[in-house]
């Protein structure tokens, strides 16, 4: 079957993270016959695990100009929000050495610029796609706080939250007991407050992405749980996906991954430097209390949220790859960050989880059609803030079949900003 060949498009879409699922969505609401291929369940790669905040705010990157003197204080840390495996750093040299290029004031305007467009309208863009699917009681509009021990700490972060303030985020601040009276389970040693506007979450990233893909299936569309080994690729383009239970044709292909795509991009013709920036959270299953927003802890550099299952904690960044296990460490670091936050909180009973941002190191996604496959489309590497913009980014990748104008400029995303144009080759390595 021809990509263009039908009256009615199909797609084919690999990987069944938000992503994924909000692409799918947003095809067959286009009219699309939309199959997405996914090794495991609908959710459960890394968007199962995140904080799940909407981060309308979430276009400052990582990495800002600084950045470079302050990260090996951060990895001696032992309660540090950044951590490194070292057998691992000769593979990341490239990457990292690129990720601190993009921390200079020029490209963090650039980068905040690309990212606002992206991510600002995140409540709504989920309100949108979660309407008459079910899943919308797993989107919630609320205040975001980001909690600082006083107005100092809050103004050693001027430069931030003057790029959040110069592309419309807004917000209001308190002082002193006005925080706890805010919110009475934080610890009376946070003075100040931000509480910003037009943010939310999501009380269950998992069944915020299960109840979209039962939505999805019921409209018609169909999920395969099959892995990808490879891609067969004829001489208009990619014509079957080789999966561990058989081949599946494909019309029109979506790669959305998340932090494994970067082999099947590759396979493409498409290579991107995409790395795991590995995540932690803990959820405390009967925490004693809890807050009634999210909480950014910017002493702790990590989310607190109120969840259906219990109190989660997310955070740290480690450099490690996508194949070695988790590290008990970070749980008991999350632990005693969260004990801090709330004094009163009980920590005896809770689950961890370990989970791949998919990264790259200019802390932009790629939503992006393929340079050499008219049929091809890429959207990957959200990085911190897939959870806020998958539902856009679907969209996005419904305009982008469609042919149509997208509603933001992508071309910031496009995946030829990190190569020259390849010819796709065979990977011996997919097999
Ligand atoms: C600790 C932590 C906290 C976070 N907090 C937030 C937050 O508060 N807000 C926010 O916006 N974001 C947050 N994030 C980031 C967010 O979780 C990710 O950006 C997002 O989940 C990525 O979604 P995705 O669909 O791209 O990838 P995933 O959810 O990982 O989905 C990719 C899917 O592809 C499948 N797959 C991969 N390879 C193959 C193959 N070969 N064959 C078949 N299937 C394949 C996987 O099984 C997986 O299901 C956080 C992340 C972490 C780790």
């Amino acid at each position: 079957m021809s990509a263009g060949s039908g009256a009615r498009r199909e797609v084919t879409i690999v990987g069944a993270g938000i992503v994924g699922i909000s692409a799918a969505i947003n095809l067959q609401r286009d009219g699309c016959k939309v199959t997405v291929v996914d090794r495991g369940p609908p959710g459960e790669g890394t968007s199962m695990g995140n904080a799940g905040v909407f981060a309308s705010c979430g276009f400052v990157p990582v990495a800002t100009p600084g950045f470079a003197w302050k990260a090996p204080g951060m990895l001696m840390d032992p309660l540090g929000p950044l951590s490194l495996r070292w057998s691992y750093m000769p593979r990341m040299i490239p990457w990292l050495v690129s990720f601190l290029r993009n921390s200079s004031p020029q490209a963090v305007e650039r980068i905040a610029d690309a990212m606002s467009a992206l991510v600002g309208s995140s409540v709504e863009d989920h309100l949108a796609l979660a309407a008459g699917t079910g899943a919308e009681q797993w989107v919630r509009p609320s205040p975001y706080l980001y909690v600082y021990a006083d107005e100092a700490a809050f103004l050693a972060e001027s430069y931030a939250w003057g790029l959040r303030r110069a592309r419309g985020v807004k917000w209001a601040t308190l002082r002193g007991d006005a925080v706890r009276e805010f919110e009475p389970a934080l610890g009376s040693d946070y003075r100040f407050a931000v509480v910003l506007e037009r943010h939310g979450y999501t009380p269950d990233p998992l069944q915020l992405v299960t109840a979209l893909a039962a939505h999805f299936v019921r409209e018609g569309g169909t999920v395969l749980q099959r892995e990808v080994k490879d891609i067969e690729i004829g001489a208009d383009g990619p014509t079957r996906l080789l999966t561990d239970q058989g081949p599946v044709d494909i019309g029109r292909l979506v790669i959305s991954a998340g932090a494994w795509s970067g082999r099947l991009a590759a396979r493409l013709g498409s290579p991107v430097p995409l790395e795991s920036e590995r995540g932690y959270h803990v959820t405390l299953q009967e925490p004693g209390l809890m807050p009634r927003y999210p909480i950014m802890s910017t002493g702790g550099k990590f989310v607190a949220t109120p969840m259906a299952c219990g109190l989660r904690a997310a955070g740290i960044v480690e450099f490690g790859g996508l194949d070695a296990p988790a590290k008990p460490d970070m749980t008991l670091r999350l632990l005693k960050h969260v004990k801090n936050l709330f004094p009163g909180v009980s920590t005896e009973k809770y689950t961890e989880w370990m989970g791949h941002r998919p990264s790259l190191p200019d802390s932009l996604p790629v939503i992006s059609r393929s340079p050499h496959f008219e049929s091809v489309f890429f959207a990957f590497g959200h990085q911190h803030v897939g959870i806020t913009a998958g539902p856009k980014t679907g969209r996005l990748v419904a305009d982008m079949v469609a042919g149509r104008v997208p509603t933001i400029d992508i071309s910031p995303f496009s995946v030829n900003r990190f190569q020259a144009a390849r010819r796709p080759v065979a990977d011996p390595a997919m097999a």
